[in-house]
């Protein structure tokens, strides 16, 4: 079978795990810390904040931020599902914005539109590991004094105009899911050169515990700290974060490989007039954790048709993603109908993942692109 992704291991995750296993400490410790250290050295950041998955990571960004009952935040409509939950999780109400064809990724012309009294954070999500338009973004974010949250689940290694993404709005919030370029199983990261910002995210991910306002007994063996907040447990553990560091070290050998596959399928499928590739300007610093098509007739049939085709030839196929603002729960709460978000309908219907991962052979990357140029 040719699975949809693969993840890389080696004898580096073997090693450092049995490092872990062997001290003994195997919750958030020095091996969390080394983890959130690199990540901070490759993102010339000031703040990492680790965290048990990017979901989790754009909760606490959230919370950080103070956002909560009577907000809006601005979503883009074609992203997994996750990038609307988190504002749900702390009472605020999501305002849709529809994408752009050219990045899947939102559409700045459309974002004004949807800015209310009530807005106070957007969150831009680098789809499939395409930076979002953040000069646009962040323009329209200073104007009307809004945060911007970075959804960088996808997106680790991406750049935009030469800069990492995950650094250029207030907090960028990174996913070490089995599906993107580098995996801890679960996990997640949160990045912030915003001091008052990262206290506030190490107290909602770990019980509410305040690390600001240590009490005068602290370091004492009867002192249990100062919680002046509700939190939760979001943490990552050091068995999680020693896979992390050893998969942070091959990071830029994977993303290239990744791009060695990408290369391939570009040159195979360029001058097929019924698909978009994704191509892209150079300023874009494109990591394709996913390989996404589009048919561009948008033809859901024809795209499951294909899908169906691989999976009879065991090849492993998704669609790019879903349109979210077509799921029951939004639907209902925001009064949604077909129509709405037809860019992102287009993109769910249209859409066409194809199996990549690090040392993906050639044979393997021809049998998958044959069954897509024969039907
Ligand atoms: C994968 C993904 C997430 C969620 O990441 P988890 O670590 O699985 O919680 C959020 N946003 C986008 C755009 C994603 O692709």
């Amino acid at each position: 079978m040719i699975p949809i992704t693969k993840p890389y291991f080696d004898n580096d995750e073997i090693n450092i795990l049995k490092e872990c296993l062997d001290s003994g400490w195997v919750t958030q410790g020095p091996l969390t810390e080394k983890f959130e250290n690199l990540f901070k050295e490759e993102h010339s950041c000031q703040y990492a904040v680790s965290a048990s998955s990017c979901t989790a990571a754009l909760h606490i960004a959230l919370l950080a931020l103070g956002i909560n009952a009577g907000d809006e935040v601005i979503v883009p409509a074609f992203t997994w599902i996750t990038s609307a939950s988190c504002v749900e999780y702390v009472g605020a109400d999501v305002k849709f914005v529809d994408v752009e064809k050219e990045t899947m990724n939102i559409d700045p012309a459309k974002i004004e539109e949807a800015i209310t009294p009530k807005t106070k954070a957007i969150i831009a999500v680098h789809l499939f590991g395409c930076p979002a338009k953040m000069d646009e973004i962040m323009e329209i974010a200073k104007k009307h004094h809004l945060y911007v949250v970075e959804d960088c689940a996808c997106a680790i290694g991406t750049t935009y105009k030469g800069k990492k993404v995950g650094t250029i709005g207030d907090i960028g919030c990174f996913s070490f899911h089995p599906r993107k370029a580098i995996t801890t199983g679960e996990g997640g990261m949160c990045s912030t050169n915003d001091e008052a910002l990262y206290y506030k995210m190490i107290q909602y991910k770990n019980h509410g515990a305040s690390l600001t306002r240590k009490g005068a007994d602290y370091g004492n063996p009867y002192y249990f700290g100062v919680y002046d907040e509700v939190g939760y447990n979001l943490r990552l553990s050091d068995i999680q974060a020693a896979v992390g560091i050893a998969q942070f070290k091959k990071l830029h050998m994977l993303l290239e490989d990744r791009k060695r596959c990408v290369d391939y399928y570009i040159e195979k499928l360029t001058g097929n007039s019924n698909i978009i590739l994704p191509i892209l300007p150079q300023e874009f610093g494109h990591t394709y954790q996913s390989f996404v098509i589009l048919l561009k007739t948008g033809d859901r049939a024809l795209r499951n048709q294909i899908m169906t085709e691989m999976q009879k030839q065991e090849i492993q196929s998704r669609p790019g993603t879903i349109a979210i603002t077509r799921t029951e729960f939004n639907r209902k709460k925001y009064g949604l109908s077909n129509g709405d978000y037809p860019v992102a309908e287009f993109c769910e219907d249209a859409s066409l993942t194809l199996p990549i991962y690090p040392f993906m052979k050639n044979e393997e990357l021809d049998k998958v692109i044959d069954i897509v140029r024969k039907i």
